[in-house]
C-alpha cells in the first residue's frame, strides 16, 4: 500500500495533538492500510513528542472502534471512515465524551477516476445509472457525472444516510435505492457492490479506479447463493446466534429475543459472543446453524462456510415467519 494512495491528512492531525495537548494517541487502521502505521507512528511521534499507540486489531469499519485503546488515550485517530455516531441505525456505541476524543482521517484519494469509469462504460446496458463511492472516492463522483454524461449517460448520485450524497457503507445503501436499475460503484473491493446487489436488489458494476478492474454484480445470481445457505438450515434442529462484540456490532438484546423466538419453535438456541466471525471460530461448536446478528458486510464469505450461517431475517425465513423473497433487508 502506497501511503501517497491517499490523503493521511498528518499536518492536520499534528496541529490537532498540539492544540489540545495531547500526551498520548492512539492510531486505528483498516487492514490494507496497516502497512503505512509504523510511518505514519513514527512521523507523530517525532514532530508531536506524543506517544503513539497503534491499534493491532482488526478494523472492518466506522462503527468498530477500538474502544480499550481509546480509554487509555488523549486522542484516538481512526483512518478511513466517516463518524457514524450520528446515524440513525448505529446506535450510539460510545458515551458523548468518548465520541469528543475519536478523530475520523478520512483517507481521501487522489487517484483519478475517470480512466475506470470510461472503461466501465461498457457495461452500463441502460441510459440512466446510480453512482456510488465508498469515501475514499465520494468526491470524484461529480467528475464521473460529467464523464458518463459525454457517453450520453445519465448518473444519479443518490442520497445517503450517511455524510455524503452517493456514499454507501458495507450496512448502508440509501444512496443506490433510487430509481436506476443499474449501480456504478466507483471503488476498490467486493463487499460493497455484493451488499449493494443482494439488498437493493439490483445489477451492480463495480470500477476500481486502482487496479481498473471491472466486476459485475447481478441480484439473481446472489441471492440465489443465499437461497441455497437458507435451505440447508430448514432441517436445523440446533442454532448459534452469534453477538458480535466489535463496539457497534453489540446487538445482545436482539440475540436473546431471537433466541427465546427459536426455542418458543422447538429448536435448541445458543447465545455465543465472538469479536471475528470466521469458519475457524465455529469450527467448535456442536450446532446444526448459526445466526449472524452482528455485521451484514460478511454475507458473501459465509456463503462459502461448511455450516450455514443466517441473517436474522433469512433464519425468520427458516422459522417460518418471514417469506423467502422478503429476507434480504439489512438490519
Ligand atoms: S456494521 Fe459492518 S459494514 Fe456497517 S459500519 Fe460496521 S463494519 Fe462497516
Amino acid at each position: 500500500m502506497e501511503k501517497n494512495s491517499y490523503d493521511f491528512e498528518l499536518g492536520k492531525i499534528k496541529e490537532l495533538i498540539k492544540e489540545r495537548g495531547a500526551k498520548r494517541v492512539g492510531l486505528q487502521l483498516p487492514e490494507g492500510i496497516k502497512t503505512v502505521a509504523t510511518d505514519i507512528a513514527a512521523e507523530i511521534s517525532k514532530e508531536t513528542g506524543a506517544e503513539v499507540i497503534i491499534s493491532g486489531n482488526s478494523c472492518y469499519g466506522a462503527c468498530d472502534i477500538d474502544e480499550k485503546l481509546m480509554r487509555n488515550v488523549d486522542m484516538l485517530f481512526h483512518f478511513g471512515h466517516t463518524d457514524t455516531f450520528s446515524f440513525y441505525k448505529r446506535k450510539p456505541v460510545l458515551k458523548e465524551n468518548y465520541q469528543k476524543k475519536v478523530v475520523f482521517v478520512e483517507l481521501r484519494s487522489g487517484v483519478d477516476v475517470k480512466p475506470v469509469v470510461e472503461k466501465a462504460v461498457a457495461e452500463i446496458k441502460g441510459d440512466t445509472v446510480g453512482l456510488v463511492a465508498t469515501v475514499q472516492h465520494v468526491h470524484a463522483l461529480k467528475e464521473a457525472k460529467i464523464l458518463l454524461a459525454r457517453f450520453g449517460k445519465k448518473a444519479i448520485i443518490g442520497k445517503s444516510r450517511l455524510k455524503y450524497d452517493g456514499q454507501v457503507l458495507g450496512c448502508e445503501f440509501s444512496s443506490a435505492m433510487g430509481t436506476c436499475e443499474e449501480i456504478l460503484f466507483v471503488s476498490s473491493g467486493g463487499f460493497h457492490p455484493a451488499g449493494i446487489a443482494l439488498y437493493v436488489g439490483k445489477r451492480v458494476i463495480a470500477a476500481d479506479p486502482f487496479t481498473m478492474q471491472i466486476g459485475v454484480y447481478e441480484a439473481d445470481e446472489l441471492r440465489k447463493k443465499r437461497y441455497l445457505v437458507i435451505a440447508r438450515a430448514l432441517d436445523a434442529k440446533s442454532v448459534a446466534i452469534i453477538v458480535g462484540m466489535k463496539t457497534g456490532q453489540f446487538e445482545l438484546s436482539k440475540a436473546i429475543a431471537l433466541k427465546r423466538k427459536t426455542v418458543e419453535k422447538g429448536l435448541k438456541a445458543y447465545l455465543i459472543t465472538m469479536n471475528e466471525i470466521t469458519e475457524d471460530n465455529l469450527l467448535a461448536f456442536n450446532v446444526d446453524a448459526f445466526v449472524n446478528t452482528a455485521c451484514p458486510r460478511l454475507v458473501e464469505d459465509f456463503t462459502h462456510f461448511k455450516k450455514p450461517v443466517l441473517s436474522i431475517k433469512e433464519f425468520e425465513v427458516v422459522l417460518g415467519e418471514v417469506r423467502w423473497e422478503d429476507c434480504f433487508v439489512l438490519p
